[in-house]
């Protein structure tokens, strides 16, 4: 996972053709027992985040949900010896 600094200078925004990206994981343990996955990507080079497009924003539907701006997508998950 790439680690150099965002930078909002220079190569941000239209000129950046977005060729190298990073990606952030976090593991949400909920309070009901279940997990969660929250998944954020941005380019490396100018520090763009990244929209999803498929899952609705802010509803839950088969254990996808985007955040509102759509920066972010939380995915359940589980244990794989949990899994039917
Ligand atoms: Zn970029």
């Amino acid at each position: 996972m790439g680690t150099s600094p965002i930078g909002f200078g220079g190569r941000a925004g239209i000129d950046c053709r977005h060729r190298h990206f990073a990606s952030k994981a976090e593991v949400h343990a909920m309070a009901d027992g279940r997990f969660e996955v929250e998944l954020q990507v941005r380019c490396d080079d100018c520090g763009m985040l990244f929209a999803f497009q498929g899952p609705p924003r802010g509803l839950e539907v088969n254990g996808v949900r985007a955040s509102s701006g759509g920066l972010s997508v939380r995915l359940a998950i589980a244990p794989s010896g949990q899994v039917s």
